[in-house]
């Protein structure tokens, strides 16, 4: 993991710029109704990330927060996007989106730790073609988080 360089993210309009320090343990898509209505997409991708190896560079005071039962959705309040979420379940823990990352950039995660989850709540407009593993709810990490 030494040779993980940083990789950058930020909003569509710019204002909220965040460097990641660490690889991600783990990438999952989330098909549930919450994630799907929270983005107005057909399910949501997650990189998971001890909170300390985010750092966002400009714009935190611009960021607004939703906050559902047992999390926190952290987003631009000047262009709406999602960067962020916190679940009070995993203190230390901040997920960010890796599909805001810079043209390029990979969170880093063992491709093993891929997943799609809640698969049983997808849109009946998806068909999932990849050859990643399916969980019908939540599917806990079974890597643990890099130090
Ligand atoms: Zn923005
Ligand atoms: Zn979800």
């Amino acid at each position: 993991m030494a040779s993980f360089q940083p990789i950058f993210g930020h909003c569509e309009c710019g204002a909220v710029r965040f460097k990641v320090n660490q690889p991600s343990a783990e990438v999952y898509h989330c098909h549930c109704t919450r994630c799907r209505r929270l983005h107005g997409t057909l399910f949501a991708t997650y990189a998971f990330m001890m909170r300390e190896h985010i750092e966002i560079e400009q714009g935190e005071e611009n960021l607004s927060t939703y906050r559902s039962p047992n999390a926190r959705w952290h987003f631009c309040r000047t262009c709406g996007c999602h960067l962020f979420a916190e679940s009070d379940r995993k203190p230390g823990v901040m997920w960010y989106k890796p599909a805001v990352l810079e043209q390029d950039a990979h969170p880093g995660h063992p491709k093993t730790s891929e997943k799609h989850i809640f698969v049983s709540s997808k849109s009946p407009l998806e068909t999932i073609s990849d050859d990643l593993p399916q969980y019908e709810g939540y599917a806990p990490a079974d890597v643990s988080p890099t130090a």
